[in-house]
């Protein structure tokens, strides 16, 4: 049986060290890494995010402040809130949580967050270091998923990596992240023809899709790695995109859902808070 790689179990040790960071930040600087989040209407997922993000930054001891306007905000209102945190010199880390409300253009929210404090790192000059290979603060995701790749030292280079997903959070910047570490990296997407064939060539597979039951065990190679970054909710029940009961016997390594890259997230967020703290704060 392959090994489950918890990411609730190493975000426990990661989130713990951001904690003694912050403390060792504190003493040196007289302040914590604040983090602002603004949150747009009512939807539920979004403010069961929020609230997550919120909950982890104080365990950490980073300052967070939330910031609620209704789905009515015109976008020139919300353009000023991202201004007035951008300014304010006590504020590190800016996040506007996604989705916004359709007379929002999403792009230009983005591109207004000042990129020192651009914690999600979507801002498309941080999406261009990125891709560069220069300093850039990393989508909470992908990183994430380096995170939980690297804490069993499993090996990357050379290897066969297939991302199913090209989302602009997940699945763009999990392939540049794992192309940087010297993997070969396959990207698959809904028009992707012969998608079982790609994952059994595959020594990776990092399935960032939205749809149960994408990857069967019989799409996996012996050995193989599953990284599942999917949420999906079947019968009531919280579910990735791959067969996980099934593939578990197959893979060498194997993420679950939940308790998987879903914690993983906000521990990178809270890393990237204090890394966006440090850049702003040092001398
Ligand atoms: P997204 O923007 O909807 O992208 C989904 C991708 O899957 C698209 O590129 C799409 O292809 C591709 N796709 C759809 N059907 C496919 C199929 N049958 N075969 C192969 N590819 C297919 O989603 P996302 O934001 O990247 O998120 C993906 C999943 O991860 C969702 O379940 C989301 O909830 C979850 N997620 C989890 C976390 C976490 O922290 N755990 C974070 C972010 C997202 P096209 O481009 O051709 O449409």
């Amino acid at each position: 049986m392959g090994e489950i790689i918890s990411g609730k179990a190493l975000s426990k040790d990661v989130r713990e060290q951001v904690r003694l960071d912050v403390l060792a930040l504190q003493e040196k600087y007289g302040k914590v890494p604040h983090l602002a989040v603004v949150l747009v209407g009512e939807d539920p997922a979004s403010q069961s995010y929020v609230r997550g993000k919120e909950r982890a930054c104080t365990k950490a001891g980073i300052h967070s402040t939330v910031i609620r306007k209704p789905d009515t905000i015109s976008e020139e209102e919300l353009l000023d809130i991202v201004e007035t945190l951008n300014n304010d010199d006590e504020v590190h880390g800016v996040l506007v949580q996604l989705p916004l409300p359709k007379h929002i253009d999403e792009n230009k929210v983005i591109d207004a967050i000042d990129i020192t404090k651009d914690v999600d790192g979507f801002h498309p000059l941080n999406v261009a270091y990125m891709h560069l290979g220069r300093p850039a603060i990393l989508p909470a995701t992908p990183k994430g998923i380096l995170t939980m790749l690297h804490s069993k030292n499993i090996e990357l280079q050379g290897k066969d990596a297939l991302i199913i997903g090209r989302s602009n959070i997940v699945g763009k910047p999990a392939a540049m992240l794992l192309m940087k570490e010297h993997c070969t990296v396959t990207i698959a997407h809904s028009r992707t023809k012969n998608l079982k064939e790609k994952c059994l060539r595959a020594d990776i597979i990092v399935a960032a899709v939205g749809r149960a039951n994408t990857v069967t065990a019989d799409m996996v190679k012996e050995g193989a790695v599953v990284i599942d970054v999917g949420v999906n909710r079947v019968d009531g029940k919280l579910v990735g995109d791959c067969d996980f009961e099934a593939i578990k016997d197959k893979a060498s390594y194997i993420t679950p859902v939940p308790g998987g890259v879903g914690p993983m997230t906000i521990t990178s967020l809270l890393q990237n808070t204090l890394e966006c703290f440090e850049r702003i704060v040092k001398p």
